[in-house]
């Protein structure tokens, strides 16, 4: 079996471009661009929770990744430096050629030096850490919202709920649909260019990773304000809209996870700058209510009425979700499934 070192040695050390001393020391050395501050953030993986067992590994490594970028997307930051701690059942070489190509890929895609890590045997558990610069006292915040700010997301929101809850045959989609939301949940798009754009326009930023309602209501939370939101202007694609008089969809919708899109407040006078950010990022960028003084979310139906708030995120510990050893219907083939950069392109809805 192949040693600890060689281990690393092969599949986790790449050239570094923006670091001191990466892989092979007691610790990495990187120096910090003067005037940035360190934006540092970490995110577990678990198999059996996070993700099944037989995953396609190369997905895995670029959404173990992504996942971690997302948060610092979310804080304006530019994405730097990372270390993996990996607790692996055995050494299967295939599985780990596959992990570190599909790991580099998006560390390649972001810049990313992978700078240092510890490895273990235990049962599949992939523990990034990421750090980030973002200019000294820019970084997007979940405490700033203001009472007048508009409400925004990136992207369309629910896809990977809607595609878990298809492998978990909670959810029948026929296989085109199917095809169109799997890769929300396999290959998460980080939304770093976002991000870096809305420093010093938006007041506030969180990436939704357990549902838009929970998400938001951290940021109005942290701010001390309330929101409404308007349920008719939610950002669905058409396979999650074909199935919203189910209330799994619904739910997917509005407290699914995993959809690692961007929600953030920015003032009433800066919308035409988000408007123009759309554009130039070819990403859907939706205003999805108003921030308001008070405490509180309200979810506001086509009339202006108040709809009940049942689902309110995904939470790991109450709600105990797992994916372990669900029945699973065949997945589609590849070429099925929506392509990269399939953004629907430039859309700004006015609230
Ligand atoms: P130590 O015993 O000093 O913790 P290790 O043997 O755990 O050292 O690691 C040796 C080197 O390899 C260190 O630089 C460490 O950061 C790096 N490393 C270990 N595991 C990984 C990994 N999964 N990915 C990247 N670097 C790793
Ligand atoms: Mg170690």
């Amino acid at each position: 079996m192949v040693s600890e070192f060689d281990l690393i040695r092969r599949y986790f050390t790449h050239p570094v471009r923006n670091t001191v001393l990466g892989v092979g020391d007691d610790a990495a050395l990187i120096r910090l661009t003067p005037g940035t501050e360190m934006a540092v953030s970490t995110d577990m993986l678990v198999a059996g929770r996070h993700f099944f067992h037989d995953d396609d590994p190369f997905q895995l490594g670029q959404k173990a990744l992504a996942v971690n970028l997302s948060d610092l997307a979310a804080m304006g930051a530019t994405p730097r430096w990372a270390t993996l701690a990996l607790a692996l059942p055995e050494a299967d070489e295939n599985w780990l050629q596959a992990f570190s190509d599909g790991f580099f890929d998006m560390a390649l895609k972001y810049g990313v030096d992978l700078i240092g890590g510890d490895t273990t045997r235990g049962p599949l558990t992939l523990c990034v850490q990421i750090m980030g610069e973002v200019t000294a006292g820019m970084a997007l915040r979940r405490d700033g919202a203001k009472p007048g700010d508009e409400v925004w997301v990136s992207g369309h929101l629910g896809d990977a709920a809607l595609a878990l809850a298809y492998l978990q045959q909670r959810i029948a989609l026929t296989p085109p649909e199917a095809a169109a939301c799997l890769p929300a949940l396999h290959t998460p798009h980080p939304r770093i260019a976002l991000g870096e754009a809305l420093v010093g326009v938006a007041h506030s930023a969180i990436d939704v990773s357990d549902g838009l309602l929970a998400d938001l209501s951290h940021i109005l939370e942290a701010s001390a304000v309330a929101a409404e939101v308007a349920f008719a202007t939610l950002p669905a694609s058409a396979a999650l809209r074909a199935h919203l008089p189910e209330g799994v969809a619904q739910d997917c919708l509005l407290a699914g996870g995993d959809d690692y899109e961007l929600c953030f407040t920015a003032p009433l006078d800066r919308h035409g700058e988000v408007a123009a950010i759309a554009r130039r990022l070819e990403l859907t960028l939706t205003c999805i209510g108003k921030i308001r003084e008070g405490k509180g979310l309200r979810l506001l139906d086509g009339a202006g009425h108040d709809m009940p708030l049942g689902a309110m995120g995904f939470d790991h510990f109450s709600k105990g979700e797992s994916r372990e050893a669900t029945p699973r219907p065949p997945l589609p083939q590849a070429g099925e499934g929506r392509g990269e950069g399939s953004d629907p392109g430039v859309s700004c809805h006015d609230c």
